[in-house]
């Protein structure tokens, strides 16, 4: 899908890289950072080149996602969960190490330098807790993964890789502040994203409301409409006009109605997401989404600029 024009979404890079650094300094363990889905919509090519310095490496789901982004420019290894190619130079070529987690495929990608993903509950892309070992072996493996959430998850991990020499990474974003996850390595995403994005849009039309007005007939004394709908990732819920909050009522394919109060005119900026009270983790809770989710639905679909935030 085409990017809006009339939605606008400004990406702080240099915050980026402060959220790197300050996960490495809490965590005192090397940062893998998750650039996935185009760096939850924040644009993983963008986002890679400003914080290379400060990673040990980046993980991606498919491979096609770390060519696209020129990962390989950037002199780190990327992990990658999923490559069409058993040919090891098909990985080797782009930098890439793919995770394995079947016997077949550990085998095939020796020479790449596979890394094992470990299922400790997913039940996704990961080997059984009992093949750790020689998966271990088959493929020659010095590094090894789970995708853990809970506590027990991390523990199970640790005990079944514990003693082969491998390198071990485990806490995304909802453990980082786990000590006992932290083993060499931790693997955010979202984390690295906090309060470095903005989206906003205008006010393309503010007047009287006269009735009920809309899809659902809403009331209101006055409301606006915004060039920004459902397929922007946009959902009924709050947002800012001239830095004050107010009702998304109702929201269309590519426009919603806003509820607006005396003053707010036509042109006004208005502010979907945002730091602090309008942040990812706020519309997440409002939309019932998670925080991820909401990142890369707003920040997707819109025009981006990536330049510091004021
Ligand atoms: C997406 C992903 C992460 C990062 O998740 P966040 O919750 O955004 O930090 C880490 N590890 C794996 C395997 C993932 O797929």
């Amino acid at each position: 899908m085409s990017r809006s024009p009339h939605v606008r979404v400004e990406i702080d890079l240099q915050q980026i890289a402060a959220n790197v650094r300050a996960v490495a300094t809490t965590t005192t363990v090397p940062v893998i950072a998750v650039v996935k889905a185009d760096a939850y919509g924040l644009g993983a090519e963008q986002v890679a080149k400003a914080i290379a310095g400060d990673v040990s490496a980046f993980y991606v789901f498919e491979l096609r996602e770390a060519v696209e982004a020129k990962l390989k420019d950037l002199g780190r290894d990327t992990i990658c969960v999923l490559g069409d190619s058993s040919d090891p130079e098909d990985y080797i070529c782009h930098g890439v190490r793919p995770v394995v987690w079947t016997r077949e495929r550990a085998i095939a990608l020796r020479a790449a330098r596979p890394v094992l993903s470990v299922d400790t509950g997913q039940q996704r892309f990961g080997c059984a807790i009992e093949d750790v070992g020689e998966l271990v072996r088959l493929g020659g493996c010095d590094e090894a993964f789970t995708h853990a959430t809970r506590l027990e998850q991390v523990s199970l991990f640790g005990t079944v890789t514990e003693g082969n020499g491998l390198r071990r990474h485990a806490a995304g974003t909802s453990l980082l502040s786990e000590p006992t996850a932290r083993f060499d390595a931790v693997r955010p995403g979202l984390a690295l994203y906090r309060n470095a994005v903005r989206v906003t849009t205008r006010l393309v039309d503010a007047r009287k409301t006269l009735g009920p007005a809309g899809y659902t007939r809403f009331t209101s004394d006055r409301h606006g409409v915004i060039l920004c709908g459902y397929s922007n990732g946009l959902r009924p819920g709050v947002c800012l006009i001239n830095g004050q909050r107010r009702t998304i009522i109702e929201v269309g394919m590519q426009s919603a109605f806003v509820e607006l109060r005396a003053g707010d005119k036509v042109g006004d900026e208005v502010t979907l997401l945002d730091r602090a009270d309008l942040s990812p983790e706020v519309l997440a809770r409002c939309w019932n989404y998670s925080a991820q989710e909401v990142l890369v639905r707003l920040c997707g679909s819109g025009e981006r600029t990536w330049q510091p935030l004021p």
